[in-house]
């Protein structure tokens, strides 16, 4: 089928929106119209090139939720009209890391989004016959997906679709990085450094997990008084005054620092908010080959640091939780949409996210 779809030619090139082809859903894949997708940090790593995710030419996108309009073979589960979320985590459930019970590493995936192609390796996307590539199986920069299924979830038809793409990977990657990942505790401290899509998750994460201090730190104080919206008790804004003693000067330290910008000098000063016996989770994606030079004291007060990858989320099991405590109240998505755009907003939408102005754009489609 013909369809427009947002391509990227290569990095640090604009989008621009052609008529594409997108061939049938095979073996275990869904055709699946995007109703949304959100702008995230991961897509902006592929267009500014600091993170080496797909080949070019491409069509990228990755948070995102839509309806499905056609079901390959082996897709138990889903039907044409399901509303679904599509992740970048799909699975093939025969790889040793998905036998070993880690699917969010399974390694056909990770061949797949390595060449641009789905889980046989080859791709659904072509202009005038030469192939283009999909974005971490998702590329939903387009009006129409070819999505494993293995990567999607059904949703309730009651939760907004808009709303339901930030779920997709801001949301389970904040929330997931406190729930999963640290597994915060009732009661405990809290600083997160970096309030963007995933940050501000990160924080309503742990209002979810009854932090009873949460401190949100950022440059700018829009993003601070969005924090404070979705349950930050205190911000620091880190340019005009120096985080670290802010926060030992709030309760003492932390018992959790989170990371969200994948950049050393925010890591070293996340690292220096630790109090004894607590962690610094690593969410922020650092640039191929990134190294950190980290104060080694703390470690002699068992504090630690653990990596996080898309917030050691559980699909069949977060999503649902996470479309309810959206539908009762609980997680706050609409303060999180600061606009809406189409295709053709995308290069200005990238020029704000670089800019760190606003909290998620989001891609829709009538
Ligand atoms: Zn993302
Ligand atoms: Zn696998």
């Amino acid at each position: 089928m013909k369809m427009k779809a947002a391509v990227l030619d290569g990095v640090g090139s604009k989008f621009e929106v052609r008529e594409v082809d997108l061939d049938k859903p095979k073996t275990g894949e869904l055709l699946v119209k995007v109703a949304a997708s959100g702008l995230c940090a991961s897509d902006l790593n592929a267009v500014d090139g600091k993170r080496k995710l797909v080949p070019f030419p491409a069509v990228i996108g990755h948070e995102a939720a839509g309806v499905v309009v056609e079901v390959g073979a082996d897709t138990a589960g889903f039907t044409v009209g399901d509303h679904v979320i599509m992740s970048i985590v799909p699975n093939c459930g025969t790889c040793d890391y998905c036998q070993s019970g880690r699917p969010n590493y399974c390694s056909t995936a990770g061949n797949a989004m390595s060449v641009g192609g789905l889980f046989d390796g080859t791709s659904r996307l072509s202009q005038n016959g030469e192939k283009l590539n999909h974005f971490l199986t998702v590329a939903s920069f387009a009006e129409y997906v070819v999505v494993p299924a293995s990567g999607a979830v059904v949703i309730p038809k009651e939760m907004p679709l808009d709303r339901a793409a930030l779920i997709s990977c801001a949301v389970l990657t904040g929330y997931g990085a406190v729930m999963n990942t640290a597994k915060v505790k009732a009661g405990s401290r809290v600083a997160v450094f970096g309030c963007g899509g995933v940050g501000l998750n990160i924080v309503q994460g742990a209002r979810m997990a009854g932090a009873t201090t949460i401190i949100a730190v950022d440059v700018t104080d829009e993003k601070l008084e969005l924090a404070r919206t979705v349950g930050a008790t205190h911000t620091i804004n880190a340019s005009t005054s120096d985080p670290v003693a802010e926060v030992k000067k709030i309760y003492g330290g932390v018992d959790y620092a989170f990371e969200a910008l994948g950049r050393e000098s925010t890591i070293q000063q996340a690292w220096g908010t630790v109090d004894v016996d607590g962690g610094l989770i690593l969410v922020g994606l650092l640039k191929n080959g990134a190294t950190l030079t980290l104060d080694a004291g703390p470690f002699v007060n068992e504090q630690y640091i653990k990596g996080c990858y898309f917030g050691s989320a559980n699909l069949k099991k977060d999503v649902p939780e996470l479309v309810k405590s959206y539908l009762n109240g609980h997680l706050f998505l609409d303060e999180l949409i600061s606009e809406r755009i189409g295709l053709e907003g995308l290069n200005l939408a990238f020029d704000r996210l670089r800019a760190g102005e606003g909290a998620r754009n989001v891609l829709v489609f009538d």
